[in-house]
C-alpha cells in the first residue's frame, strides 16, 4: 500500500521506517505512536528527500526536542564556520537545526547541510525570497512566494516555519493594540511589510491549499509561525498573540485534512506566570497539536545571560506541555552567535528539556539522575564525567583544582560529606585535624 506523508500513512495503518524508528528511540509501542500521529499529536517530520537522516517525533509522551538555530547572514557568511556549527549541535545531540540564512544564495549552503545531518532540518523559506529574487521584498509575487517553498522542500526541508496566521484581522489587532516591542518575528515583520505595501491578504493564508499541495507532495511537515509572539514581557497574552493562535488552530485543522504533519510555533518573551496558561491555552485551540517554543525568556533585562532567562521558561513551558524547545544562547540580541555561544546555548536548552522530561515522567528520563547520583555517592568520577550533560566541561573543572585526598574535592576537602559518611560506614576512623 503506498501513502503520500507520515500522516496519511499512520492513518492507514502502514508502518513506515520513520515510525519504526521513532518508536525504538521512545520505548513507546508503536501502536501508541501511530494512533497520536494519525490523530496529530505527534509529529515525525521526514521529508522524503533527506535520505541521511535519523528520524524524531515531537509530541505527546515524547522526549522533548531541542532545536538550534544557525546560517549565514550579510555580516556573517563563511559557510565553513556555519557548517562546524551543524557538526558540533549534532554531536551535542540536538536533534533539530534549522538554516536560518538570510543573506545571498542560500541554496549552496542547505543542500550541504541536508546531504550532511542527520538532525531534522527546518527552514524559514520567506527569509530566503529576499535573496534568492533580488527584489524589494514589495515586488515579489505570490507565485515566487510559492516557488522558494517548493524549492526548500525539493531540496529536502523536513519542517517550515509559514507564518500563515498572520492574516489581514490580525494585522490590525496589531496596529489597535499598543505593543512595546511591535513584531519582531523576522519572518512575519516581512509578510506584514508586503501585505502593508502590497495592500493585500497574507498570500499563505489565501492561498493555503497551494501551501497543503507541496506539504504533501514531500512531506514538509508545517511548523505555523507566530508572526506575533511577543518580543518583551509586556507584549506578552495580548490581543494580536491569541488572534494569530486562533487562526492557527484553525488552519491546523485544514492541514490535517490534507493529512499534513503540524507543529504550532510559540513565544517569545513571557513572565513565569503566563506560561502554564499559554501552553494550556495552545494545546486546546490548536487541537494537541505538538508545540515548539522559543524560550520563553522570562525576563528582558539579561543580555548576555538569554541561554539562562531562555531555558527556565522553556523548562515551566516544557513541563506544561511544550513538545520542542528552540535553543536561545547569550549572543541574542547581541549578535550572530559563534561556536562558543552555540555550546552555550545547546547545554542550556538540553538542560531544560530534560528537566522538565523527568516532569513529565518521560520513560528513562529519572533514571540518569539516579545513575548520577549513585557516581556521586561512590565518589565516582570517572563515571560521574562520563554521564555529564557536558562531560568535558565537567572533566576540565576537576581538573583544574586537585584535591589532596583523590576521594574528595577542593570544596570541603577532609571535611567531604560523601567521603566521610562512606568512611564512617566502612568502619574506618575519620581524622579532621592533621
Ligand atoms: S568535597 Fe564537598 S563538594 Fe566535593 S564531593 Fe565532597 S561533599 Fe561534595
Amino acid at each position: 500500500m503506498s501513502y503520500t506523508t507520515q500522516m496519511n500513512a499512520a492513518r492507514k495503518g502502514i508502518v513506515t521506517g520513520a515510525m519504526e524508528t521513532v518508536a525504538k528511540k521512545e520505548n513507546m509501542p508503536i501502536e501508541t505512536l501511530m494512533e497520536r500521529m494519525a490523530k496529530g499529536t505527534i509529529a515525525v517530520p521526514v521529508n522524503k528527500n533527506h535520505t541521511v537522516i535519523d528520524p524524531e517525533g515531537v509530541g505527546e509522551g515524547l522526549r522533548t526536542k531541542v532545536n538550534v538555530n544557525l546560517g549565514i547572514s550579510k555580516d556573517c557568511c563563511d559557510l565553513e564556520v556555519e557548517m562546524a556549527k551543524v557538526r558540533a549541535a549534532v554531536a551535542m545531540k540536538a536533534e533539530a537545526i534549522m538554516d536560518l540564512s538570510c543573506f545571498g544564495k542560500t541554496r549552496e549552503f542547505r543542500t550541504r547541510v541536508i546531504s550532511e545531518c542527520p538532525a531534522m532540518v527546518g527552514t524559514v523559506p520567506m527569509y530566503d525570497a529576499v535573496g534568492f529574487y533580488d527584489k524589494n521584498i514589495k515586488d515579489i509575487t505570490v507565485d515566487e512566494f510559492f516557488k522558494v517553498v517548493e524549492r526548500h522542500a525539493e531540496d529536502g526541508v523536513d519542517f517550515a516555519t509559514i507564518h500563515a496566521g498572520l492574516n489581514r484581522a490580525t494585522a490590525e489587532k496589531i496596529k489597535r493594540n499598543d505593543r512595546l516591542t511591535g513584531v519582531v518575528s523576522r519572518g512575519g515583520s516581512l509578510l506584514y511589510t508586503w501585505m502593508m505595501l502590497n495592500d493585500a491578504e497574507n498570500p499563505f493564508y489565501e492561498h493555503y491549499d497551494r501551501l497543503l499541495e507541496i506539504c504533501t507532495k514531500y512531506d514538509l511537515t508545517l511548523s505555523l509561525g507566530d508572526g506575533c509572539r511577543p518580543g518583551s514581557i509586556n507584549d506578552s497574552t495580548d490581543a494580536a498573540q491569541v488572534e494569530e493562535l486562533i487562526t492557527l488552530g484553525e488552519l491546523t485543522k485544514r492541514a490535517w485534512e490534507q493529512d499534513v504533519q503540524v507543529m504550532i510555533e510559540g513565544p517569545g518573551h513571557m513572565a513565569m506566570d503566563e506560561i502554564t496558561g499559554n501552553m494550556m491555552m495552545e494545546k486546546r485551540l490548536c487541537h494537541g497539536a505538538p508545540f515548539y517554543v522559543l524560550g520563553p525568556l522570562v525576563t528582558d533585562v539579561a543580555p548576555g545571560y538569554d541561554h539562562i532567562t531562555s531555558a527556565i521558561g522553556g523548562a515551566i513551558a516544557a513541563a506544561n506541555g511544550a513538545d520542542f524547545l528552540c535553543y536561545v544562547t547569550p549572543a541574542e540580541h547581541l549578535r550572530l552567535p559563534d561556536l562558543e555561544d552555540m555550546k552555550e546555548g545547546v547545554i542550556a536548552t538540553r538542560i531544560a528539556a530534560h528537566a522538565a522530561d523527568i516532569a513529565k515522567k518521560i520513560p528513562g528520563a529519572r533514571s540518569w539522575d539516579n545513575a548520577m547520583s549513585k557516581a556521586r555517592a561512590d565518589l565516582d568520577w570517572e563515571k560521574m564525567f562520563s554521564l555529564a550533560m557536558d562531560p568535558v566541561k565537567a572533566r576540565s573543572y576537576r581538573e583544574s583544582s586537585k584535591p589532596e585526598f583523590e576521594d574528595s574535592c577542593t570544596m570541603c576537602g577532609k571535611m567531604c560529606a560523601v567521603r566521610n559518611m562512606k568512611r564512617v560506614h566502612e568502619g574506618k576512623d575519620i581524622q579532621l585535624n592533621d
